[in-house]
């Protein structure tokens, strides 16, 4: 049994029978190192090759919750999931699934350094490579020892650590980067047990893509494993927003764990190699605008998946990242509380709490009937839908929104099927509003603010 476990790990593409470590030349033991198609590399945003890859896609495996163990390898925290959650990716060059078996992370000692590729000679502080293999290889291991050059896609984050100012202006931070800091701790404490130190943990993968989820800017190229052998079969995927890490938080965590000679495992990341003969390609991510609407007393229309854009049946919002940005975007407010939780009791998808939280509810078949102005569902309406209605509603305010005519409001409302009347009132917002059934103008120059019981349509400039 012995032998046969040998044998497994010594397939396994981040552990390999001889030593080596960041300091030493890994050509002599491992030639593949010293090959021609090497990774990282350096990526130049000015000579990419503009690509399409809108048809590439996370399954709902990122979107739930995974469970998986983190240990340390002795060169890297390495996070093996569940994979019989079927966490996968597809479509873009992809010409297979491909099936998501661990994530790992490389990180400085210090900030300003830590990823493996950079962006215009630029290096950030972490990167984070989720490692999927191909899924007609029976699993990490039969993949990487196939030689196959598309053999596995890894997906590649950039981690950027907050200043002091960053955390100041509020951006939150989700629940998994904070398990992953957590668990990073715990595993840096000694340990004595009999086994290697493991620790079980639940994570949603989604969490650790930040606004990569809706595949914005990506760079693609062929390359190889970062670390020994150095075996060129990888399909990269590099993202180029970067995911925000408060400072003093994950990443103090990492630097804390201890390689096998007792030293802290940091500063684990390969330079960048030669480009040679490879292109590198350049997805923009640049789709139509999406418009995000608050809808008080919305139903979901759960038949597709999809409302037709009207109100009353609501596009759910699919992410927990849109979500923030939605909301973010909706109360004008950046530092907006955002949450993510999974109940039945409560809206689907997104929505505002009362006007000053948001909120991500990952049970797509949530209560529909527990939407009331305590629960405000956040959707979106995409314009090239045949109902889109062309107007901004505006919540909590209307700054920056310029007012519309009084027969666009009851354009407006014919356009909602709902009624429209004057109401011409010092105390209530100018211009257009509308409280479900009815839309209301208002002639008089008013600046009182637009509530969740007199909601402001105008334009957006
Ligand atoms: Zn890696």
């Amino acid at each position: 049994m012995a032998w046969a476990a040998l044998l497994l790990i010594s397939l396994l593409p981040f552990a390999s029978a001889a030593e080596w470590d960041y300091s030493t030349n890994w050509t002599a033991d491992f030639a593949t190192c010293g090959g021609q198609y090497q990774s990282p590399i350096n990526l130049d945003s000015n000579t990419a090759i503009p690509a399409d890859f809108s048809s590439l896609s996370f399954n709902m495996g990122y979107r739930i919750l995974q469970t998986g163990s983190l240990e340390n390898d002795g060169h890297t925290l390495k996070f093996t999931v569940d994979e019989s959650k079927g966490a996968s990716i597809a479509g873009g060059p992809l010409n297979d699934r491909y099936i998501l078996s661990q994530f790992h992370l490389h990180w400085g000692s210090e900030t300003g350094q830590g990823s493996e590729h950079t962006v215009d000679g630029h290096s950030y502080d972490g990167e984070l490579h989720l490692v999927h293999y191909k899924s007609n290889f029976e699993d990490l291991a039969a993949a990487a020892a196939s030689g196959e050059s598309d053999a596995l896609a890894v997906v590649a984050i950039f981690l950027d650590e907050g200043t002091a100012w960053d955390q100041h202006r509020g951006a939150p931070e989700y629940e998994t980067i904070q398990e992953l800091k957590m668990a990073a701790t715990k595993l840096s404490r000694p340990w004595r047990g009999p086994q290697p130190h493991v620790f079980e943990m639940e994570i949603v993968l989604e969490q650790l893509m930040g606004s990569i989820s809706d595949l914005t800017g990506m760079y693609h190229y062929m390359g190889s494993l970062t670390t020994p052998g150095c075996n060129e079969l990888v399909m990269w995927f590099v993202m180029d927003t970067p995911m925000h890490i408060r400072g003093h938080g994950l990443m103090d965590a990492l630097r804390k764990n201890l390689d096998a000679v007792g030293d802290p495992i940091q500063d684990n990341y390969r330079p960048t190699q030669e480009l040679n003969d490879r292109k590198v390609y350049y997805y923009s991510g640049a789709g139509s605008p999406t418009t995000y609407v608050i809808v008080p007393n919305a139903v979901f229309n759960h038949s597709d998946g999809y409302g037709n854009g009207t109100i009353g049946q609501c596009d759910l919002i699919l992410t927990a990242e849109e979500c923030l940005s939605a909301g973010r975007q909706l109360s004008n407010d950046a530092s907006i509380y955002f949450g993510t939780q999974t109940v039945a009791d409560e809206p689907a998808g997104c929505y505002l709490y009362y006007d000053d939280e948001v909120w991500y509810n990952y049970n797509k078949t949530a209560d529909d009937y527990a939407v009331s102005y305590e629960y405000q569902p956040i959707c979106y309406e995409n314009p090239a839908q045949p109902n889109y209605h062309g107007y901004d509603l505006v919540q909590n305010d209307n700054i920056d929104c310029e007012i519309i005519s009084r027969s666009d409001c009851q354009e407006f409302a014919d356009k909602l099927g709902i009624s429209f009347d004057d109401y011409n009132d010092a105390d209530y917002p100018p211009g257009c509003w509308y409280e479900e059934p009815t839309a209301y103008y208002n002639n008089m120059t008013t600046t009182e603010p637009c509530w969740y019981e007199a909601i402001c349509v105008c334009k957006k400039p």
